[in-house]
């Protein structure tokens, strides 16, 4: 198993990456330090698949525990899914020490995450991200929230986890979709903080593409140890985890365009990277060599470069509706290389709608 800590004072905690590690899962949720009883929440789709081998392992730990099973989906994160979970931790009397493990996606560990952080004002917190998304990204940053009809994320807080488990043979079942929805968010780790790491992103996409468990564990690793070093710089994103958002302002424009239904998250930062990257090539901060570059390998990895569609006008509205477009400004994120990026509030509306206008089809 391989170790990354997360440095935030008295809310450090370790990520542990390996396979087949419920056993390790079963045994940290059971120390002495914890109160028996458990709460594991998971969605039908991952109970379907590991739900036995769960309840044999955590039974051979802790009879003590119970199993909480919500509908696949985004649909699943919202306050009255939060109220049944409530429910159930007061019915079965989870007390202030008590541990609450999510197992599953961004959902499960949203919604899990939100209840731990907010039931008796706060409980233990345990993470098993199965998709890649979850793995390299939402597991890790400690940010939890559940939907309001109004939009996305609204209602959340900062909770940290006490231990984050990745196990990437869960990665086997995942569909092709969803692993290519996490690469979104690794490539964006390549630009933003590792030049070598984006190399070796170029050297093994046949491996990646075929899903080769030690390619995944070394991807998972870095994506990991780098979100992990700006988190701990940055628990509340304030300055530097703001280069974390490279991708996402056009990201959020064209989900929120597409009412959320053609583009899954990863999938509409791969085109919102592109966007980025070509204002950039356009403010004279980046060679159109690295650009074509970044588009190559999204493209290497089959996903959508441009998006289909859409109107200028209409992405460029959106950007402002971004939560984190604070007062008409948006901070955006530029590419200067692979591993170096630069925020800046100040790009010109044309230069940003000529770069819309290439990654629209
Ligand atoms: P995300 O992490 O992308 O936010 P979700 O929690 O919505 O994702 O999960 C995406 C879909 O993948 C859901 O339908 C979920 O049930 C399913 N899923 C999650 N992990 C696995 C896995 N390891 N194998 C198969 N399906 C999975
Ligand atoms: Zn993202």
């Amino acid at each position: 198993m391989e170790k990354i800590k997360v440095e935030l004072g008295e809310n450090s905690y370790e990520i542990f990456i390996g396979e087949n590690l419920f056993e390790e899962v079963a045994k940290f949720a059971t120390a002495p330090k914890f109160s028996k009883k458990i709460l594991i929440v998971t969605d039908e789709n991952i109970f379907n698949i590991h739900g036995e081998t769960l309840r044999k392992i955590f039974s051979r730990y802790n009879s003590n525990f119970e199993l909480e099973i919500i509908p696949p989906g985004e649909t699943s994160k919202n306050l009255a899914e939060a109220e049944k979970l409530y429910t159930c931790a007061i019915e079965s009397q989870l007390d202030r020490k008590s541990v609450i493990v999510a197992i599953g996606g961004g959902v499960v560990g949203d919604l899990a995450g939100f209840v731990a952080a907010t039931y008796l004002r706060g409980v233990n917190f345990i993470q098993v991200p199965t998709t890649l998304l979850a793995q390299v990204d939402s597991s890790v940053g400690g940010k939890t929230a559940v939907n309001h009809k109004l939009g996305k994320n609204l209602i959340g807080a900062f909770y940290q986890p006490k231990a984050v488990f990745i196990d990437v043979a869960t990665l086997k079942t995942l569909p092709p979709r969803e692993i290519k929805a996490g690469l979104g968010e690794v490539v964006k780790y390549g630009v933003i903080s590792d030049a070598e790491f984006f190399c070796y992103l170029e050297k093994n996409i046949e491996g990646i593409l075929s899903g080769n468990v030690e390619i995944f564990k070394q991807i998972v690793k870095r994506s990991c140890e780098i979100k992990a070093e700006v988190v701990s710089s940055d628990e509340k994103e304030s300055g530097l985890r703001r280069i974390l958002n490279f991708g996402h302002t056009i990201a959020h424009a064209v989900e929120e365009e597409t009412h959320y239904q053609k583009y899954c998250h990863g999938e509409a930062v791969a085109i919102g990277m592109i966007g980025a990257a070509l204002i950039s090539q356009k403010l004279g901060c980046v060679d159109a060599e690295k650009v074509t570059r970044l588009k190559n390998l999204i493209e290497s990895f089959g996903m959508y470069t441009h998006c289909e569609n859409c109107k200028v006008e209409g992405i460029y509205k959106a950007l402002f509706r971004d939560k984190k477009t604070v007062g008409g400004k948006i901070n955006w994120v530029l590419m200067k290389d692979f591993g170096s990026v630069e925020i800046s509030d100040n790009v010109p509306e044309k230069i940003v709608k000529d770069a819309l206008q290439e990654i629209i089809v």
